[in-house]
């Protein structure tokens, strides 16, 4: 492993497999691989190839870039993108075989435009908002649902699937799925008896594949789950609780470490201060890494198997932790932030009692895992473990 770089996340390809497996196993269905956002900040590329491997039969991203993204690096397993304005280029869309998910006739009318100027066919999935209030048709459906009957028997274009999104399935149970399911049978039911007989009807993320096996359908979409993270960690528990590997370890350089006396003043704004003499590590990873500001001493870094909280603000480029005063920790050392092969390279075993993790860190900033892993900036190198 390179020793050069101060900051990595280190990807555990391994896990990301084991974690596919697993959902695909217990839910019985086909799995749609969600690698937006480079894969949740994972890297699009190696991790769309190994899900593909695991037994994943398609993925799905947010934006055609993304998309195009996968063909171009060889990848032929159908492609679904969900996030495309009308303003998108969708001839290249075509030219590349993605899927478009359709949430109005607006982008029905640029693409079947698109298409007639390429002489293309395009594969779409019709989009209902079954309650979200966000993607999707809604009062449009009915006439959503005709024009794309109406095309489809043209040949203009074909409709492999239908699918919503759920705004609650982290929240087991709710009144609010069964009501989004209900609406969702109803709208493939309409679309059926216009003759459109999709491919994959698809509602489920992550928590509805681990929560609700009603919503699975024939294809779930699998994302922050297959990172190995808990779509929540208060309504279903965490990692371990889920037999989930956290995929990726997130670790810095040590830049400094310094003696200073009790009393001293750290960071922006003096707003924390040491209250006897201690030894502070200086942590060569920042905000514009994605480290959050709001970070409090709550969290921090394992370093040596000790966990040595943050103090004051964390800064663009680093942040500063306190090692405590007989701590051995040496400029160069790396720091583990979280992740499942903190202390080693090898893969220890995961541990959460004993170190920090992605949702110890999404706790301490008043947010989300997943907002914490996808938000790790590009300077971090990412490194695969396969
Ligand atoms: C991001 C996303 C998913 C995956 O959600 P997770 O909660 O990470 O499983 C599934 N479907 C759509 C449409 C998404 O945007």
């Amino acid at each position: 492993m390179s020793t050069q770089n101060r900051a990595e996340a280190v990807i555990d390809l391994n896990a990301i497999e084991a974690n596919i497996k697993l959902l695909m196993a217990k839910s019985g269905k086909p799995a749609l691989a969600v690698v937006k956002a480079d894969a949740y900040g994972h890297g699009l590329i190696p991790v769309a190839q190994r899900a593909l491997k695991a037994g994943a039969t398609w993925l799905g991203v947010a934006l055609l870039d993304e998309a195009i993204a996968l063909r171009e690096s060889g990848i032929n397993a159908p492609i679904l993108a969900w996030l495309t304005p009308i303003t998108d280029d969708f001839s290249s869309a075509l030219e590349n075989e993605i899927d478009i998910a359709i949430p109005s006739i607006a982008h029905l009318e640029v693409l079947l435009e698109a298409a007639e100027k390429n002489k293309k066919v395009p594969r779409i999935h019709l989009e209902v908002d079954t309650g979200m209030s966000r993607g999707g048709a809604l009062l449009e459906w009915d006439e959503l649902i005709h024009k794309a009957r109406t095309a489809e028997k043209n040949g203009s274009l074909k409709v492999i699937g239908i699918w919503s999104h759920f705004a609650r399935a982290d929240e087991p149970g709710h009144e609010f799925n069964l009501q989004q399911r209900e609406t969702f049978e109803r709208a493939v039911a309409s679309a059926r008896s216009l003759g459109i007989n999709p491919e994959v009807v698809h509602l489920s993320n992550s928590a509805a594949t681990i929560n609700d096996s009603d919503s699975h359908f024939d294809l779930i979409r699998l994302g922050i789950a297959m990172y190995g993270l808990s779509p929540d960690i208060k309504t279903m528990g965490g990692s371990r609780e889920l037999g989930l590997i956290p995929a990726l370890t997130l670790r810095a350089r040590l830049h400094l470490v310094k003696d200073v006396p009790a009393g001293s003043k750290v960071g922006y704004g003096g707003t924390a201060e040491t209250k006897v003499d201690t030894k502070l590590g200086i942590v060569a990873m920042g905000y514009a890494d994605g480290v959050p500001r709001n970070a409090t001493s709550e969290v921090g870094v394992l370093v040596g198997n000790k966990m040595s909280p943050i103090i004051g603000r964390v800064s663009m480029d680093q942040f500063v932790v306190d090692l405590g005063k007989e701590s051995q920790a040496r400029a160069g050392d790396w720091a583990f932030l979280f992740g499942s092969l903190i202390g080693n390279d090898k893969g220890d075993s995961y541990t959460s009692d004993n170190c920090y993790t992605a949702d110890s860190w999404a706790t301490a900033c008043g947010t989300i895992n997943y907002e914490i892993v996808t938000r790790i900036g590009p300077r971090v190198k990412r490194i695969y473990i396969d």
